[in-house]
């Protein structure tokens, strides 16, 4: 039944695999473990040219007015309008989430398109007071180079769009190396785009968007690429070390969002209704698959014997199972690693006196190969040493906390800092949780959960997260480089600082 959906798929894209195929990268469904398709991974020397082309695109690209390049991105965001439901259910194929949010995140990617085009009017720069008569100083946002982008297996269209929509607007070209897990998604993203180039007429050059398939190592080659102005690395923290490192060295920009281990505190005036609600989408959403799913839930020990109950009732009763039928909340993880190293983490949990509720495998009909699983609650007795990693999969801990500054702590003491929220109706805490002295995290929500951000807002967390910010605000001023111009219209040469030198 997939493969049919495929074809379909591919037909309505425009998309002929047969340009793509080989042996070295093989996309597997993790909805039934079957192979979807099997592609050629870009050779070095491939890897090279794609970044010449792009390099090239960028020096003509960078000229043309930024309203006009809006227009580019206005196209994008049509196609991406026209195909959406094509896009969301090859993501579900792909990636293995509900087609709801599948068809979510292709909706994120017509949202930040629709930003990037009001931003394509908005590159503005500050004209600044000088301290000398006669001048006056002005700062500009000018094209920085070609951006690579470099993103993972969970959100497979979303975050290429939420940097290259930007990038297109503010003069760049892009380089993109999707995860070797969700190769077909890349291409299918990557062919819309090319509609909407083929749509926009002559000034948009050949290679302002380069798509590079390949593992890893096509990977690393792509960021040690001088030409490469700006990484924008989405992953785990290990691969974010590894390019930080090799950027630093060329001391390029880099934009990493890196892994999270988010927290909500339930505080005792918590709207409780909302707050069930809350956590079960933050917890199992994405089968516990989004940098921003809930992991650890510090609960008040006046609230905790009614709502934990309350969650093991709903956990017990969780549609698990294929994630193109309606009625399915959970879908698979991505693969068996995925469910070993699920299943390692409850063991250790155990060890430390844990609590396990649910985690266990279950058989979908027709699905067998297929990594499905029970969401998993663990109690834990206090916040211990493995709840300081992030494992990639639906495993909720439940800690009790009994004053606020206590749950504060737990929330800021693990090394990621992406997002993080409070259920209370106190204002006095919600307050404390969003201030210099609460929250450490990119994200701090108040009354909802961790997970579901907005593209309005600037995206990404602190401390091992990388401390990179994508998406709305300001957060465009990464993707260009700032010019501070100082013109004198007077008829003499005042130096700054008054220094007197005279010749
Ligand atoms: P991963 O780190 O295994 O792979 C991510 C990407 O990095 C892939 O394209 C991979 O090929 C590439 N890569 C790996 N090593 C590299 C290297 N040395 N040089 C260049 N490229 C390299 O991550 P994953 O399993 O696909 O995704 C899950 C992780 O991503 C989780 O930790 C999750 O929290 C994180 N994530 C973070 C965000 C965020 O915005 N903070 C968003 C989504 C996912």
């Amino acid at each position: 039944m997939e493969n049919t959906t495929l074809q379909a798929i591919l037909k309505e894209l425009d998309i002929n695999l047969s340009d793509y195929q080989g042996s070295d990268i093989h996309s597997i469904s993790p909805i039934d473990g079957k192979n979807l398709a099997s592609l050629r991974a870009d050779t070095a020397a491939e890897v090279k040219q794609r970044v010449d082309r792009a390099h090239a695109a960028f020096l003509q690209w960078r000229n043309v007015p930024a309203p006009r390049r809006g227009e580019l991105v206005r196209l994008f965001g049509e196609e991406l309008r026209t195909h959406k439901l094509a896009l969301g259910q090859l993501v579900t194929l792909e990636a293995g989430k509900i087609l709801q949010e599948g068809l979510g995140e292709v909706q994120e990617m017509i949202d930040i398109c629709d930003f990037a085009v009001g931003l394509s009017r908005q590159l503005y720069g500050l004209t600044i007071a000088s301290e000398r008569p006669g001048h006056r100083m002005m700062e500009q946002w000018h094209p920085i180079g070609v951006v690579g982008v470099i993103s993972a297996f969970n959100f497979p269209v979303a975050v290429w769009a939420w940097n290259a929509a930007l990038a297109f607007v503010c003069g760049n070209s892009v380089t993109w190396k999707p995860s070797e897990k969700t190769p077909l998604t890349a291409i299918a993203t990557h062919a819309l785009f090319m509609k909407a180039v083929a749509r926009f007429g002559s000034d948009a050059p050949a290679g302002l968007a380069e798509l590079i398939i390949g593992g890893r190592d096509t990977g690393a080659q792509m960021v040690e690429d001088k030409r490469i102005a700006l990484v924008s690395a989405t992953g785990s923290t290990r691969m974010g070390r590894q390019v930080a490192e090799v950027c630093a060295k060329r001391l390029t920009r880099t934009i990493l969002e890196l892994g999270g281990n988010n927290a909500m505190i339930v505080a005792p005036s918590a709207d409780l209704e909302m707050a069930v609600r809350a956590i079960t989408f933050s917890a199992v959403g994405t089968a516990g698959q989004r940098c921003t799913t809930l992991r650890r839930l510090f609960v008040h020990d006046s609230i905790y014997d009614t709502l934990v109950p309350r969650l093991k009732k709903i956990y017990a009763g969780l549609p698990v199972g294929n994630p193109l039928e309606k009625t399915t909340l959970v879908g698979p993880l991505v693969d068996a690693a995925s469910f070993d190293a699920m299943q390692s983490a409850l063991a250790v949990a155990k060890s430390e006196q844990g609590q396990v509720f649910g985690g266990e495998r279950k058989a979908v009909a027709g699905n067998e190969n297929g990594f499905y699983v029970s969401p998993a609650l663990v109690e834990m007795p206090a916040q211990t040493a493995s709840m300081h990693h992030e494992t990639f999969a639906p495993i909720m801990y439940i800690v009790r906390y009994s004053d606020l500054q206590q749950a504060i702590s737990l929330n800021n003491e693990v090394p990621q800092g992406l997002s993080s929220s409070i259920f209370t109706t106190d204002m006095r805490e919600a307050e404390t949780f969003v201030s210099a002295a609460g929250s450490d995290c990119g994200i701090a929500n108040v009354n909802i959960g961790p997970s579901g951000a907005e593209i309005g807002g600037a995206f990404g967390g602190e401390k091992e997260t990388g401390g990179g910010r994508e998406s709305g605000s300001d957060a465009w001023k990464a993707y260009m480089r700032r010019t501070t111009n100082t013109f004198n219209y007077s008829n003499s040469l005042p130096l700054a600082q008054g220094i007197s030198f005279d010749i």
